[in-house]
């Protein structure tokens, strides 16, 4: 029998860091309601399977079809929901920076074109992203790629492995922008931890 559940880890920076692209009123509820509610029900789904408790989430989606027929639906919503989020406010912060370097922007300039080209296609699919879900850079069999998923559905359940992520989702959004998806899109990249992004290049690639 294991104590341990899933916890919500604590920001690396302040609510209201990301001002003004994404203000402080939608970072906390995102974080204290939303991120709290898929752990809290990711718990709650493996309460009688608490042997999952210690396990990293990332290996628990990527063997998601080992995980019992019964609670295998709401590990993928809410674990899901909780390893998105997890890489989602580690690869944002403030005054980030707008562009990669070394290796990383070699990458994507090698893989798009340019990064221009990268972030045009990656627009395109976040704002094409037909209601929730998420828009993805990951490595695919070592191969980087732009990657898009519905509802909480983790990248790690294709075996893909997700070094960036936007969260399309309205919560994430919709108090400061409203229907306005595009223009947080656009401003969102005003606060991509480029450092992060690369580190997570670096160790995967
Ligand atoms: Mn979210």
């Amino acid at each position: 029998m294991t104590e341990d559940k899933f916890t919500l880890p604590n920001l690396p920076y302040g609510y209201a860091a990301l001002e003004p692209f994404i203000d402080a009123k939608t970072m906390e509820l995102h974080h204290t309601k939303h991120h709290q509610g898929y752990i809290d029900k990711l718990n709650a789904a493996l309460e009688d399977h608490n042997e999952y408790y210690t396990v990293d989430i990332t290996e628990i989606l990527r063997d998601i079809q080992n995980i019992p027929d019964d609670i295998r639906q709401q590990v993928i919503n809410n674990g899901g929901g909780h390893a998105n989020h997890m890489l989602f406010w580690e690869i944002m912060a403030p005054k980030a920076g707008k562009e990669p370097e070394g290796e990383l922007r070699a990458a994507i300039e090698t893989k798009f074109g340019s990064f221009e080209d990268f972030q045009q296609e990656f627009n395109n699919a976040a704002s094409t992203r037909f209601g929730s879900g998420w828009v993805w850079l990951v490595f695919n069999n070592g191969e980087l790629e732009i990657s898009s998923t519905p509802n909480q559905d983790s990248p790690y359940m294709q075996d893909y492995v997700p070094i960036l992520g936007l969260d399309v989702w309205e919560h994430a959004y919709y108090l400061k922008y409203q229907n306005r998806r595009p223009e947080y899109i656009e401003n969102w990249w005003n606060v991509v931890n480029w450092k992060k992004v690369a580190e997570l290049f670096k160790a995967n690639n």
